[in-house]
Parts: C-alpha cells; sequence; structure tokens
C-alpha cells in the first residue's frame, strides 16, 4: 500500500494512525504540533521524541516535502516568488505580497492547470498534477520559515483550478484554520475559481467563513467564451446563480475579479453590461489590469480607460478597486515563473 503523506493527514486521522501504531495520546499532538506550528521538515528536527518514534515515522508515512529552487524579490514592493520543487520532480510557484495590513501568500492548488484561460500563462503546459493538502499547506510553511515573518492571509489564487481538486483543497483550508495549526482565520482566506458551478454550490454546502472570488472577465457569454472555455460548460447566468447561493449560505461578501484586456473587455458597454450584471449583488469587483504573456497578443488598458470603468461601476453603486500590479518587475503573471523554468530545463532559449 503506498505511504500516506503525513502533512496531509488532519489532526484526527493523525491521532488515529498513532494508535494505531500503540502510540499514547499525547504523541499525536506532539507530532501535529512540530508539523503544523514549528513547520519543521522532518522527524530529526521533532526533538522531544524518543529516537526509535523517530524512525518508525520515517518509515511508515510518506515526506512530501518542497524545497525552495528560487525566490525573485521585487524591487518595487519587496514582493517575492517562490518557486518550489516537489518530492517527484514537478515545480510550482507560490508569491509573498507584504501588504500594511499583513503578510498574504498566493498558493498554487495544482501543477499547471486544464482550464485553459486565453490570458493566463498557467494552462499554456495543461494540467500535470493535483497538490496534496500538504503540499499546499507547506508553500504557506516554507514561506513563513524563510521570510521569518508571519502569514496573516493566503489566497487560493496561484497556478491551478482549486474546485478542480476539491477535496485536497478544503482539506488544506481546514488544515490552515485549525487551532492546531497555524489558526489562520477563515476570514482571511480567500478562495479563486474560474466559475466551476457544481463546485461552487460544495463549496457554499461547508458552510466556510472563507471569501469567494469568482473569475469574471466579461460582462456577457459571448465575450466570457471568448476568454475562457470554461464558460462553454458553465453558463455565466449559471455561475452567478450559484455566487449569488454562495452568499446566501454563507453571508460572505463576493468578490468579482475582472482583467481588463485592452480592446477586448474594456468598452464603456461593457462596464455598463457590467454594471446592470452585478447591480443588485452584495460584492466587490477587483479590476486586474492584465499582465501580458508572451505567448498571447493581449494588452493592458489604457490608465485612463481603466480609470473610467471603475468609476463607471462606482456611479452605479457598486464596490471596485484596480489591484495594484505587486512584483511586476518578477514576472508578475500567474504561473510566469514556473513557465519559464520549465522553457529553461527543456534547453529552449529564453526570449525576452
Ligand atoms: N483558477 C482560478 C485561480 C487561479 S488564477 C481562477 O481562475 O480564478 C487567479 C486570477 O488571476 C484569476 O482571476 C485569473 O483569471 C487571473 N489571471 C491569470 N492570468 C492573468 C494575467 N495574465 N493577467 C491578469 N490576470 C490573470
Amino acid at each position: 500500500m503506498e505511504k500516506k503523506d503525513i502533512r496531509s493527514l488532519d489532526f484526527s486521522e493523525l491521532s488515529a494512525e498513532l494508535a494505531q501504531m500503540g502510540e499514547k495520546p499525547f504523541r499525536a499532538k506532539q507530532v501535529y504540533e512540530w508539523l503544523h506550528r514549528k513547520l519543521v521538515r522532518g522527524p530529526d528536527e521533532m526533538t522531544n521524541l524518543p529516537a526509535a518514534l523517530r524512525e518508525r515515522l520515517k518509515d511508515v508515512f510518506a515526506w512530501r516535502n518542497i524545497s525552495i529552487l528560487e525566490v525573485l524579490e521585487s524591487k518595487a514592493d519587496g514582493t517575492r516568488k517562490y518557486l518550489f520543487g516537489l518530492e517527484d520532480g514537478n515545480v510550482i510557484e507560490s508569491v509573498l505580497m507584504k501588504y500594511h495590513h499583513g503578510n498574504s501568500v498566493c498558493v498554487s492548488s495544482q501543477a499547471g492547470c486544464r482550464m485553459g484561460c486565453r490570458f493566463c500563462a498557467s494552462t499554456l503546459g495543461g494540467l500535470t498534477r493535483n497538490l496534496l493538502p500538504g503540499e499546499i499547506l507547506s508553500q504557506v510553511y516554507q514561506i513563513q520559515r524563510h521570510s521569518k515573518e508571519r502569514v496573516s492571509n493566503v489566497v487560493i489564487m496561484g497556478t491551478g483550478e482549486p474546485l478542480d481538486n476539491f477535496d485536497h483543497v478544503l482539506k488544506f483550508i481546514r488544515m490552515l484554520s485549525d487551532e492546531n495549526g497555524l489558526h489562520i482565520s477563515q476570514r482571511n482566506i480567500t478562495l479563486s475559481t474560474c466559475g466551476i458551478v457544481p463546485g461552487i454550490y460544495r463549496l457554499a454546502r461547508e458552510k466556510l467563513q472563507i471569501t469567494l472570488a469568482l473569475s469574471l472577465h466579461a460582462p456577457t457569454q459571448e465575450k466570457r467564451m471568448e476568454l475562457m472555455p470554461i464558460a462553454r460548460k458553465y453558463e455565466l447566468s449559471e455561475v452567478l446563480e450559484a455566487c449569488r447561493a454562495y452568499f446566501e449560505q454563507t453571508g460572505r461578501r463576493l468578490t468579482f475579479e475582472y482583467s481588463l484586456v485592452g480592446g477586448v473587455n474594456d468598452s464603456r458597454e461593457d462596464a455598463d453590461r457590467l454594471a446592470e450584471l452585478l447591480g443588485d449583488m452584495n460584492c466587490h469587483v477587483n479590476l486586474i489590469p492584465v499582465n501580458p504573456i508572451r505567448e498571447r497578443s493581449y494588452v493592458q488598458s489604457d490608465r485612463s480607460v481603466t480609470e473610467a470603468f471603475k468609476s463607471k461601476l462606482e456611479k452605479c453603486g457598486i464596490n471596485a478597486t484596480i489591484r495594484r500590479e505587486m512584483g511586476r518587475d518578477i514576472g508578475g503573471a500567474c504561473g510566469q515563473l514556473r513557465k519559464s523554468y520549465l522553457d529553461r530545463s527543456k534547453g529552449e532559449v529564453k526570449k525576452e
């Protein structure tokens, strides 16, 4: 039987495993604390355990550690991008953003992605595999260890579609907010989805206190289909219906992400339609200047167009902000660092 990844076991599962090994209950508490509070990488660091137990932990469980391959730091705003290597040789990326209100980490939920959004670098090579709960947690743990600063917010907005890896992501959220772990409040956790309707309903049923961010990017079904292939499967009206249900079940205000692409979805008419679409919802719109990627010809909207788009929404009573571009000088766009690393390791010449 395949060994279980020890960091992916929640407290009750770890307790059951250790009980089966004949250990006293307090040992599970100790091991869990080493893993999820003191953030150690292996049993050798668990200094209050008997040597024999440390050896058994090595034998019985898999230790799917992730290791830092590269760290890029932005000179402009201190944003750091981390490239991690997984035990099986895959690579993923995460970002640390420093705000006045605390440190926010953006984690990946999959190695690669199969959603195919047109402007996104993360999906260009397709999906390699789902990440384990422990591998998603490890991104936060490694960054907190490396930066020596407490992580206060987590956004699941890195590579991958979190609702396409539903069970592992749900476990990650529960373990991250568990009082036996880092105990990050669910209110400080945001999950961003491209709009997988059954996943949104499932998430609503879990009654978490996390923020749901929906990647909208267009005000009509036709335009959305052009940018996001997933829109062919789940229509705009169905997606918004699911978002309403999420709000009703959880009482959490919704966030809509709207990447502004010059000449594609940034006209006055687009703003009008968007305002109409969201007019009756308790929501916040996050306008993201599209981060151009080499493989596509999309460009950012002019600053004045972006501002006008925002004021139009505000005039209609919709709360909107333009997302500050963090770490632009270090390849800010989703999945760009991972992609450039994979290209380099394939021996391709990196074109700038
Ligand atoms: N799969 C999830 C989460 C990952 S992407 C989702 O689709 O929401 C996080 C956000 O960044 C999404 O809103 C996504 O559409 C957006 N994004 C991806 N690439 C981008 C780019 N090059 N410029 C601007 N936004 C981008």
